[in-house]
């Protein structure tokens, strides 16, 4: 039941990831990393992971992408145009409820 609550909220953080890209306040984009990177506290500890878990999970690429682009400094080479699909991928399935467990992607 406390895994299920967790996931739902997981669920949530990646969601809130996706809405933030038609946000305009970097401060309330800024805001909402803080607590989303809570979320991904919990989750690596569900899934005994670590800093580097947080530090580069794609629901954090996708905040990052928009502070950058609320600054005017996006990237637009291929390399990073695709780190960003891959990103919103991954994303929108942790959103629609596929976590990296159970749909092996997050598996290193
Ligand atoms: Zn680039």
């Amino acid at each position: 039941m406390a895994a299920e609550h967790s996931s739902t909220v997981f669920q949530q953080a990646a969601q809130t990831a996706l809405d933030v890209q038609n946000a305009s306040n970097l401060s309330g984009v800024v805001r909402s990393l803080a607590d989303v990177t809570d979320v991904l506290w919990i989750e690596a500890r569900r899934q005994g992971k670590g800093t580097e878990y947080v530090n580069t999970h794609p629901i954090v690429t996708l905040f990052l992408a928009k502070l950058v682009s609320l600054n005017g400094s996006d990237c637009f080479c291929s390399a990073c145009v695709a780190k960003h699909s891959h990103a919103t991928a991954e994303v929108e399935k942790i959103a629609g409820g596929l976590t990296d467990e159970t749909n092996g992607t997050g598996v290193k």
